[in-house]
This record gives C-alpha cells, structure tokens and sequence, in this order.
C-alpha cells in the first residue's frame, strides 16, 4: 500500500459513535494535561478512547522533543503504526502532535506521509476542523503555527473526570531561552490563561472527583494571568483564591524557575494550608559558570537561598530537581560544584539527564564534552541522588501522616495514595477509600514508594506538617 492510498481513509463510514481513539503520551504532565484535553475535544466526533493502537480509528502520538533521539523514538512507534494502518486497509488516522510535530512538522511529513495529522502544541485546539481537513485532501494536514489567540480559549469544557488528583494547565510557553532548550520554540512566548477560566476548571474538576490539583506551565511561577478584577494576578493570588474552593484538599505547581520564586510564592508555603510542602525546582548545574552558559540568569547561590527560605518557613518541605550534565564547556571542577550543591541541599527525587544537542539551540552549535566523560559524571551523580531518595524515604518511616487515596493499589487488597510530598503511598486494607485523607503511620520504605498502616481509631487529617514520630509516641 502506498503512502497515498494509506491517505485516503474515509472516516464517514464508520458510526458516529463507535470511533476508537488511541493517545500515546510521552514527556511531561504539560503533555498529559494536553492529551486529556484532545480526548475531551473528539468525544463530541464520537471518539472514545480505548487502551490499544490496535483497531483503533485514530491513534494520536503527543511527543517530547527534550530527550535524546526523541525524533528517532518517534519515528521507530509511526513504523510500527503503519503496519497497523495497513492492516486495518489505511482506515486508521494517525496524528502527531505535541513539541516533536512543532519542530519536525516539515521532516515529519516527508519522512512518514502516511501520518495524516503533525499539530503543534499551540493549534491542537483545532483537532476537529484539522480532521475534517484530513479527510477533503490527500496528504498531511500541518498546523505549527503559533496563533496570536489563545489555545486555551478555544478548549471544551473538562469534560471527562480527571482523577482523584488532577492536572491543570495554566500557563504555557517561555521566554527564557536556556541554552540546551526547546521550549522557547516550539510553546511559543509565555503565555497565561485568564484566572477564572482557571478558577471555572478547577471546580469543575473537583465536582468530578478531584481533590488535589497540580497547576501545570512550563514557567508555572511566571504566571500573570488576568484577574476578574481586571489586574494581573499572580501565581500566588491564584494560589490563594484556589484554596477557597471546597472540596479541594491539596495544591501544587510544577515547573518553577527560580527567577520566579519571589518572596510572596515562598510565603505562602507558610501560608496557604492546601498548598502542599513540596516543590520541584529545576536548577541544571552547581557551577555558575555553566548556569551563565546555560543562559539561565541565576547562580547556584540564589538556589540555595531559595532552598533556605522555603526550609524557614516550611521546615518539612521536599525538594525535587533536575540537573543536566556534560554541557557544553563543563569541566571536572564545574561538575564537582553541581555534586556539592547536591550534598548540601538533599532531594527527595531529582531527574538528571546527559546534554543531548538540539537542533537549532545555541549549546547544539558549541564544543561537546565527550560521551564517555558525560556518562561517568551522570552515573556519579544519579548514584548520589539514589541515595538522597532512599535516605529521604527511610527518613519517613515512624512519621503518621495524611495520605490521599487515589484507587486500589497493584496487588489485590492494597489501597494506593500519595503524602503530602508526592511520594506513592502503600496500604494494605480491604475499604474503598479513594478521595478520602486519612491519617498513615508510614512503617517501610521502599525504592519508590512507602508502605503504611492506617492509624485506628482515626485521627483528625491535618492540613499542616505530620506528626513526629515524639508527638505520636506522646
Ligand atoms: S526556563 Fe525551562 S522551559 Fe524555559 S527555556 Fe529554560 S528550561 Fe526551557
């Protein structure tokens, strides 16, 4: 079959309400959010989305451009999508979205024509008119432009409920330009939704089930979406206003930068009883000679002072990370400044990645660290941020704390939860107590998750740090 024929698919045939989506998600909670929204905009096409490519009417791939051979990854799933678009007789649809179609749309299309579909993140919203589009012409429809409009004035209401705990995003793009990054380019300028459109989503979800919420952005600190009041609101404004809504029991956001960790976001750590004591704050690199290469506009000290701060005011506060090594012009004794800056500050998890070049960066055009050299510092430094994970979970172990049940757990008689710092949460009990908090004595600790028993008779769930293990003991 020619990639022209696997073109030429007729949707119309199929009833209304039968149509098959499959959405394959890779990268980050961004994507997730982004994928559960294009299920939302097809769902009224008829499209329910179903667990397996295979059979499916329309199988959308939302790809990440941020690790290494990303196109590649890609490219070997679409082969393995044609021989399923063959075997159906081309009637599968297939679309490639998200930051890998944003900066491939062109090379994508060359490279797989039986694809039908390359979106970018900025013009998903226009899924259905693009199908249609699909469906009048031979060839693949591409749609990367960014629309001076906003995405997400264009989005359906959530319709379907996202879980217990849930994604919103509200915030997109960036204007900051790290070196080794593509976000700048394929997400576009820094972009905020209206505070109550976000304030609207959020009751909705909670109406729907959710009880903690996590306000996703690429730069989620930066936020300055408009207020009701017609002001510019800030994270923390719309931080506090969320807080109000009842039914929601927990708050988080993700991704910060730490230009935007001003004063009134660290205090309300401190403030806010629903936002939880946790923050995951990229810092790349411990040499501030990398950071300056890395185009990152702050120094290694202004981490730690933030990592200060927050300990101040919110003394049990978790801290997550993400450090890139091998960048371009980085030596034994820059990484030796990120390995110190890690032994002082002590993270619960962190994601650490060699440095990948990416087309059309400005790191991709420099010098590059050897693999080998890369490696062996990525191996020591992924050793000693194993070790911090295990230390701060075994640090847990005795603590009674409020743990959200999210559903059943993996084995049979297991309950499954989240603490308040994110960390996966085990119990064996035999209740459904899924949307509830309940108070945990955490009693083992494992690589990625603790195991506890829940305290009877129960105690009242604060929203404020746990109890120590003196105060349980008293
Ligand atoms: S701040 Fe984050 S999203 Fe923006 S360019 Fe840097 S790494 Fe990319």
């Amino acid at each position: 079959m020619t990639a022209q024929d696997l073109n030429s698919r007729d949707l119309t045939t199929i009833p209304h309400t039968h149509r098959k989506l499959h959405v394959v998600t890779h990268g980050c909670q961004m994507n997730v959010y982004d994928s559960a929204r294009m299920a939302d905009l097809l769902r009224p096409l008829g499209y329910t989305t179903v667990d397996k490519p295979e059979g499916a009417d329309m199988v959308i791939m939302n790809t990440c451009h941020i690790r290494e051979r990303s196109e590649e990854k890609v490219f070997s799933a679409l082969g393995r999508l044609r021989v399923m678009k063959e075997e159906q007789g081309g009637r599968m649809m297939i679309a490639v979205t998200g930051c890998v179609a944003q900066a491939e749309g062109e090379v994508l299309a060359k490279r797989a024509p039986f694809v039908d579909l390359v979106v970018g993140p900025q013009a998903y919203h226009r899924l259905p008119e693009l199908i249609a589009q699909a469906h009048r012409k031979q060839g693949v429809v591409i749609d990367t432009e960014f629309p001076a409009d906003q995405k997400f004035d264009h989005l359906p209401d959530v319709a379907a409920p996202q879980g217990v705990v849930s994604y919103l995003s509200i915030q997109e793009g960036c204007d900051k330009f790290c070196s080794f990054c593509v976000v700048p380019y394929t997400r576009g300028a820094e972009a905020s939704r209206p505070a109550l459109s976000v304030l609207a989503e959020a009751r909705r979800m909670v109406a729907t089930g959710a009880r903690e919420i996590a306000l996703l952005g690429q730069n989620v600190n930066a936020y300055h979406g408009e207020g009701p009041d017609g002001r510019v609101w800030t994270l923390t404004r719309l931080l506090t206003e969320m807080a109000e809504i009842e039914g929601l029991q927990r708050l988080r956001y993700t991704t910060s930068h730490p230009n935007d960790m001003t004063e009134e976001l660290i205090l309300a750590h401190r403030d806010n009883p629903k936002l939880m004591p946790f923050l995951h704050l990229p810092v790349q690199s411990g040499s501030d000679k990398i950071l300056t290469a890395m185009n990152r506009k702050h120094k290694a000290d202004d981490f730690r002072r933030i990592v200060a701060q927050l300990r101040d005011v919110r003394p049990d506060i978790a801290f997550t990370s993400d450090f890139i090594t091998g960048h371009p012009g980085e030596t034994d004794a820059d990484f030796e400044e990120t390995m110190k800056l890690v032994r002082e500050t002590g993270f619960a998890l962190a994601y650490s990645f060699n440095y990948s070049p990416r087309p059309g960066t400005p790191a991709a055009a420099l010098p590059q660290v050897p693999k080998e050299v890369k490696d062996a510092r990525l191996y020591e430094l992924q050793a000693e941020l194993r070790r911090q994970q295990d230390e701060y979970n075994l640090s847990t172990v005795g603590l009674v704390t409020p743990v959200l049940f999210t559903g059943r757990g993996r084995y049979a008689g297991q309950i499954a939860g989240r603490s308040l710092y994110t960390q996966p949460v085990v119990v064996e009990h035999g209740a459904e107590l899924t949307g509830e908090i309940h108070m945990v004595k955490i009693t083992r600790a494992n690589a990625n998750s603790i195991v506890g028993t829940l305290i009877n008779p129960p105690l009242i769930p604060p929203l404020s740090p746990p109890l120590s293990k003196e105060k349980i003991a008293a």
